[in-house]
This record gives C-alpha cells, sequence and structure tokens, in this order.
C-alpha cells in the first residue's frame, strides 16, 4: 500500500468516536444496514417475538483497496460469468469432476443424484439464472525486484451469495459519515468523494432476479406470478435478502414470498406440468405461480437434516420455475471445480473461454490449487499438505460453501493424519493469499475492535442463460452484467472471513 496512507485511519480521539460511533448506529439501523441479533448476544428469551435487530458487523472507515486491482475485478466478471455459465451448461464436463467425488462425499453426490433424477424425467426449464460472487484478495508479489500487487480468487459462488443487499448500504454510510465531518481531517486527505465507490448490488442483484421473471414469460395456470425467495429459518441476514426483495419490487413491480426450505413441500405443488404453484400460508385462497427460485438456502448439508429435504429440493428442481441456480449450477461453484480449472496449463478454460485475451486475464487471477488425488501433482500437494513446515503455506478446503468449513495452514497435517487415504481426494489445497497489511476498526455486537485487517472483494454477476439440448448445442448467454461488489474485512488474526459466520465485517472500498 502506498505509504501516505500508512497512517490510516487515525486514531480518534474519546469525543470523535463516540461521534462517529453514534452516527453509524443510528444510520445503520434507520437504513437496514443491519442483522438480527446472535444468540450469545441477545437471549432468546429477552426477545420472545424477535423483534431485536442490531446493526450489521461494519467497519469505522472504507478500508483502503488498489484502484488498478478494483476496476481488474469488476471488469472481467463477465468474462467469469460466461466461464461459470458455460461449465454448467457442460454436463459430460462436469460429470468428469463429480465422478470423482461421489463415493466420498455425500453431499456432492446427492446433488447430483437429484439432477439425474430430473434429467431421466427430463427438465422442463431451459433458462437458468446466475446470481453470482467473485471473491478475491489483494496479492502482493515480492519475489520480483519491483513489487507488484494483483488480485487473486478465494473462490466463485454460485449459490446464495449474500451481502449484495448489505454491501449497497455500507458503501452509502461510509460516504454518509465523510459528509457530516465524522471523519478527522487526517483521514479525509484519503478518503476523498471520488476515492468511495458505490456499489450497484442491491439493485442490479434485484434486476437479475426480474429478467428471469420476464423471461419465464406468461403464467401457465392464470394465476399472478411471483419469484420465490428459498431461505433458512431463522436466518439473521435476512435484512440483507430483504434488500433485494423490496428493490424487486420498487424497481420492477415484481412481487416475491420467502419459503423456508423446510417448509417447500407443504407451501408448494407442482401441476400436471409441472408448474410451480405457491400458497401464501397467511393467505390459502391467493395462490401463485412461481417463475423464478432464488434460493439463499440448501447450499449446506446442515440444510437437509432429513430426508424430505432432499425430496424438497427435487420438487424445485423438477419443476417449471427458473432456478437460481440450479443444480448443475450450483455443482459448478464447487471448489474442485475451481482447482480443475486452475491446473497449469490444462485446456479446460480455453475449452470455456474461447477469446485467448479473455482467457489469460481470468487466468491472471487463480491462485495455485492443487489436488490430494493420484495425480503426480496430487501426490506431491499430500506431501506438502501432510508436512507441518510446508502446510503452513496452505488452506485445505473440502466442497462445501457458507463458511467455516476450511482447514488452515498447521492444523491441516493433524485434520490429514485422522482423514482415511481415500477421501483425501475430496478435499483441495490452496496456497494462500497474503494481502498487505491494512489497519481499520470493526463495530461487532456493539463493541469495537481495532488493528490489522485483511480485505476480500467480492464482484457480484449476473448471467441468465438458455441451456443446450447436447454435446453440440450448448446453449446461449442471454443477459451477463457485473452486478457491483462486496467487501469484507476481517481482524487478521483470523484465517476466516464469514459476516455470518461470525468473523468479518462489511466493508467499502475507498480507492487508492
Ligand atoms: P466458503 O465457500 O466457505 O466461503 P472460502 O474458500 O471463501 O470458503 O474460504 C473461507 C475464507 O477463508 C475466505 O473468506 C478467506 O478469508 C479464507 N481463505 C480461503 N482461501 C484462502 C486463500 N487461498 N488465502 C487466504 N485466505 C483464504
Ligand atoms: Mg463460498
Ligand atoms: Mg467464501
Amino acid at each position: 500500500m502506498p505509504s501516505p496512507c500508512s497512517d490510516y485511519p487515525p486514531d480518534l480521539s474519546y469525543d470523535q468516536e463516540s461521534y462517529l460511533l453514534s452516527n453509524l448506529k443510528d444510520w445503520s439501523i434507520a437504513h437496514g444496514l443491519a442483522v438480527r441479533p446472535a444468540p450469545t448476544f441477545v437471549h432468546a428469551s429477552q426477545d420472545p417475538a424477535g423483534v431485536l435487530a442490531t446493526t450489521a458487523p461494519v467497519t469505522l472507515f472504507p478500508s483502503l483497496f488498489p484502484r488498478a486491482c478494483f476496476e481488474e475485478g469488476l471488469a472481467i466478471q463477465e468474462a467469469y460469468n460466461e466461464l461459470y455459465s458455460a461449465i454448467a451448461r457442460d454436463e459430460q464436463w462436469l460429470q468428469g469432476i463429480v465422478e470423482e467425488l461421489l463415493d466420498i462425499d455425500d453431499f456432492v453426490s446427492k446433488l447430483w443424484q437429484t439432477h439425474l433424477a430430473v434429467k431421466k424425467e427430463g427438465y422442463v426449464q431451459d433458462l437458468s439464472l446466475g446470481l453470482f460472487r467473485s471473491d478475491y484478495m489483494v496479492h502482493t508479489d515480492t519475489s520480483s525486484s519491483q513489487p507488484s500487487s494483483g488480485l487473486k480468487q478465494v473462490e466463485f459462488n454460485t449459490i446464495a451469495s449474500s451481502f449484495g443487499g448489505l454491501s449497497s448500504q455500507v458503501a452509502a454510510l461510509h460516504r454518509y459519515l465523510l459528509t457530516i465531518d465524522a471523519y478527522p481531517s487526517t483521514a479525509t486527505s484519503v478518503i476523498k468523494a471520488d476515492a468511495l465507490s458505490q456499489s450497484k448490488s442491491a439493485s442490479s442483484l434485484a434486476q437479475g432476479l426480474a429478467v428471469a421473471h420476464k423471461a419465464y414469460g406468461t403464467s401457465k395456470s392464470g394465476l399472478p406470478l411471483c419469484v420465490l425467495f428459498v431461505v433458512q429459518d431463522p436466518e439473521r441476514n435476512v435484512f440483507d435478502q430483504r434488500h433485494l426483495e423490496y428493490a424487486l419490487l420498487e424497481e420492477s413491480a415484481v412481487r416475491s414470498f420467502r419459503l423456508p426450505f423446510h417448509e417447500t413441500l407443504s407451501d408448494t405443488l407442482l401441476d400436471a406440468s409441472r408448474t410451480l404453484i405457491y400458497t401464501p400460508p397467511n393467505s390459502p385462497s391467493t395462490r401463485y405461480e412461481v417463475t423464478t427460485v432464488y434460493f439463499r438456502a440448501g447450499y449446506s448439508p446442515d440444510d437437509y437434516p432429513k430426508e424430505e429435504d432432499w425430496s424438497a429440493r427435487l420438487h424445485l428442481e423438477r419443476s417449471r420455475a427458473i432456478k437460481c441456480p440450479s443444480i448443475l449450477t450450483h455443482l459448478a461453484g464447487c471448489k474442485k471445480v475451481q482447482q480443475v480449472l486452475a491446473t497449469p496449463h490444462s485446456p479446460h478454460l480455453r475449452r470455456f473461454l474461447p477469446d485467448a485475451t479473455v482467457a489469460s486475464r481470468v487466468l491472471a487471477t487463480f491462485a495455485p490449487i492443487y489436488p490430494l488425488d493420484q495425480t503426480e501433482a496430487g501426490e506431491e500437494a499430500k506431501k506438502l499438505a501432510a508436512d507441518p513446515s510446508t502446510a503452513v503455506r496452505y488452506v485445505l478446503k473440502p466442497q462445501r460453501e457458507g463458511g467455516g468449513n476450511n482447514i488452515y495452514r498447521k492444523s491441516i497435517p493433524t485434520f490429514l493424519k485422522d482423514l482415511p487415504k481415500t477421501h483425501w481426494p475430496a478435499y483441495i489445497l490452496m496456497e494462500m493469499i497474503e494481502p498487505p497489511p491494512l489497519k481499520n476498526a470493526i463495530l461487532r455486537n456493539g463493541e469495537v475492535q481495532k488493528g490489522g485487517v485483511i480485505g476480500e472483494l467480492g464482484v457480484y454477476g449476473v448471467c441468465l442463460w438458455k441451456n443446450g439440448t447436447g454435446a453440440d448445442e450448448k446453449g446461449e448467454i442471454l443477459e451477463n452484467w457485473e452486478a457491483g461488489y462486496l467487501l469484507r474485512t476481517k481482524g487478521d488474526q483470523s484465517e476466516e472471513g464469514g459476516v455470518a459466520a461470525g468473523f468479518g465485517a462489511v466493508d467499502s472500498c475507498c480507492l487508492v
């Protein structure tokens, strides 16, 4: 980071911090930059009606972020959308990857079986929607005499990419704090209005749902049309989702409903043509035809405690509604796919991104990732992972989403010792990205934590496509756009970065 910024953010006097915090807390609740309180923070008995909300974990200052990296991340999002849409449309290629996981990863296996069951009967919807988020950290390459910074991808999310709603709000919060002089002059020499980047994610992602809704066409049943948000219950991050719902209604006049995943079978049915019909529990006489199923649940095995939950997923997949994402798109988000794409000199990237210039820009964002299988690279990686002196440079990842699933650095060898060798290929080994040191202050559960932080940029993408009918006919992309950004910031002592998982905070970019 440039040296003029090394004092950023400045220390605040008691009065300065009080002023900033009182404004931040009120603005955040007034604008829905909020979450339901954690049970450890407010016990259920203190809030039996579930009416309380609290400021989402948020940074006091916008974090410094290199402008060139930020712009590159946004610029390549359409290419990433194209890449993952092409993967999701290439069932044969995905099958090759999934097959290596079937015997050793129950969750992937269940998803694949669900796809096969629908395929056997025949899919009745050929449109798919992706609301994606590609996550990056800034990596400083110090190996040459001229150190350079570039974006390296942490992962690509194809299901339930969250915080698009809150991200727009936190960027607006930081701009507000600047406007009301809540930042001292030592900070405003860095936080200039043109350095603050507003994120359009809430509106842009809602727009994605709106185009799918429209592309679905007219009602088959004669019932009014709606979008269904399939959600976890309870959901602490509900306001993030609500921002999308409200934008969808206000900007596109599209009605949506929240359906707890475990209520799928009681509140929806398929008619003879597999049109998905939703009955709101509060008004059973008014039924709706569902155009688009937006999954904000269903990405974790914890969402499927009963066999019935897999029936619910199958039921939704069988339907005529457009899925965001489809099962194949969900599977395309496996860490294994990311690892296979990142294999040096592999033909895979070019298969999906035929334009060499586009492919090379995407390739430049890949960090080294290795399989733990029986290939030569896999055998080499197993040695690195099992040896405590080398394992410290890596993170071990299973095929899971939602945070809290990875094994970091020195914990890897002990973890692997207890894991049967046959199950090692269910994981990938990734080099840790080492971002430049930064400082910030985070407000979480009413407490301010100050110190070294690590930022993770997420870039949202919307992609609507038509699936092909077979090997020769691969379908086509109908809509493709970059949909704003998210910056998440965590203390540099924490390996994990999830905001909902209790590690990070939502932030915005101060471009330098
Ligand atoms: P999930 O799908 O569960 O979010 P991620 O791959 O994003 O899994 O990993 C969770 C967190 O772990 C990230 O948000 C990031 O903070 C950290 N992390 C993951 N991979 C790396 C990496 N290669 N280098 C540094 N940190 C990483
Ligand atoms: Mg993820
Ligand atoms: Mg992640």
